[in-house]
């Protein structure tokens, strides 16, 4: 492999969302020349399509979440992606899963409730977790619990209640037919990204910024930094002044665990609606949430999160298929169990370069995302998912984090082109 050696305007660090977006943000404006530094052997970060049987399968995101708002939907229709927008039946899915009509209606109205405590709570001088605002011994208590993992990758009582209601939905949420991940692949065409090397330091001490691969020096004028909080707490990188705010920050923005189990289902088992959601149990908060013959496919997608998802990741796919194949079985019936075969699962906080699936904030820590964005210097700049300040968590919030990076990057260079040019 080439050896890295060169002095660039700016140097992004991670090839996932962020990264890609600031790459094409930079890429636009013609006069900065760009390096992306990606630890991995391919790009997109945490948005990866594989395709093991057939049809492409996310092992990351997969929903254009707020997609009436999220920038993604825009350019994947001009790049000619086929956007399903079939609304997720993500609200009747208890019934669905052996509760009755009342029952469902009974949950639906406690989630409106706890949306309104969790409101009240955060308008409060101190922070608390989502915990805090549940009804001691209250009915749906343990849903509340595992949807808040599959939400948020971790229990209610890790997450700090101001956080989590400044995150913005607009409740359209869209798919792409060929897989979140070969957007990403599509955008990053032409972007000028080195694989395989991983940043080790980041040296601000000379006029250049430098920066220490293992596949060699890169000097930058500015530097965009997109790695996970995950990497940032633990200090793979190495910063020269060190960044002891940053690392703080990032502990404050932990990554929860999220998985998914994707579960082949023979064409022969008959009478499963295609696009049904599941959930397998109502009275637990170690259970998991099924998308049955999602887009027509003949197959099941499990999600799973929070502790629950870092235990079955410790014990492999095999222990994931068989907790899997209990649940549909109580759900669908056992001869469900002769139809169905794993096909493949991820497990992200064993990711070398994740360590995790996404932020959620530690309560009294809501305001860290603004510490971990702020600039250093006017030459290091950090985007990623966890500095959005209302799409925390997701892809497009990341795209966006990095897109804004690069505008400062530019205007601190001088280089951000003004409206007359633009318009001239
Ligand atoms: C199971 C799961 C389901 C999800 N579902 C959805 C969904 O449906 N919709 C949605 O919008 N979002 C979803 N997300 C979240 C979404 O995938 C992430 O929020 C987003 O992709 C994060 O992008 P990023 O650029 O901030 O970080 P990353 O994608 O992690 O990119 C950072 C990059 O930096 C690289 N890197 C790390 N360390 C170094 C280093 N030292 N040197 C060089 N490079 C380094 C990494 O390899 C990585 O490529 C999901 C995530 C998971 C795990």
């Amino acid at each position: 492999m080439a050896t890295l050696r060169s002095e660039v305007d700016v140097a992004v660090i991670g090839a996932g969302a962020a990264g890609i977006g600031a790459a094409r943000r930079l890429g636009r404006e013609g006069r900065v020349s760009v390096l992306v530094l990606e630890a991995r052997d391919r790009v997109g970060g945490r948005v990866h399509t594989i395709e093991p049987a057939g049809f492409p399968l996310d092992r990351g995101a997969e929903w254009l979440h707020s997609a009436d708002r999220n920038p993604l939907s825009g350019i994947a229709k001009s790049l000619g992606f086929s956007v399903h927008r079939r609304p997720p039946e993500w609200t009747n899915r208890l019934r669905r899963s052996g509760e009755t009509l009342e029952a469902e209606a009974d949950w639906v109205a406690t989630r409106e409730t706890q949306g309104q405590a969790r409101r009240r709570a955060a308008s409060e001088s101190d922070d608390r977790s989502l915990a805090s605002v549940l009804v001691p011994g209250g009915r749906w208590n343990r849903l509340l619990d595992a949807t808040s993992t599959w939400g948020n990758g971790a229990e209610l009582d890790r997450v700090s209640v101001k956080d989590y209601v400044r995150y913005e939905d607009s409740g359209v949420n869209w798919r792409l037919r060929a897989g979140y991940g070969r957007l990403f692949e599509r955008i990053s065409k032409g972007q000028p990204v080195a694989l395989q090397a991983p940043v080790s330091r980041i040296d601000y001490t000379g006029r250049l910024v430098r920066i220490e691969t293992t596949r060699g020096i890169v000097a930058a004028n500015r530097v965009i930094i997109t790695v996970p909080t995950s990497i940032l707490a633990a200090e793979v990188i190495r910063f020269d002044p060190p960044l002891p705010d940053k690392a703080e920050a990032a502990a404050g923005l932990p990554l929860g665990v999220d998985d998914k189990l994707f579960i082949s289902l023979s064409d022969s088992f008959p009478g499963i609606e295609p696009d049904i959601y599941l959930v397998g149990s109502t009275n637990s908060r170690e259970t998991m949430s099924y998308q049955v013959r999602p887009l027509q496919r003949p197959a099941i997608y499990c999600f799973f999160g929070g502790r629950f998802a870092a235990a079955l990741e410790r014990e492999g796919e095999g222990a994931m298929f068989a907790f899997a194949a209990d649940e549909l079985a109580r759900l669908l019936g056992n001869d469900i169990r002769r139809r169905i075969a794993p096909l493949a699962s991820s497990a992200w906080q064993q990711d070398a370069w994740a360590r995790g699936s996404y932020s959620y904030a530690l309560p009294g820590h809501a305001d860290d995302r603004a510490r971990l964005t702020a600039p250093v210097d006017d030459r290091l700049f950090f985007a990623g998912e966890a500095c959005s300040p209302n799409f925390f968590s997701t892809a497009h919030g990341a795209f966006m984090t990095g897109v804004a990076a690069a505008e400062a990057a530019l205007a601190s260079l001088g280089r951000l082109a003004t409206e007359a040019e633009v318009t001239a």
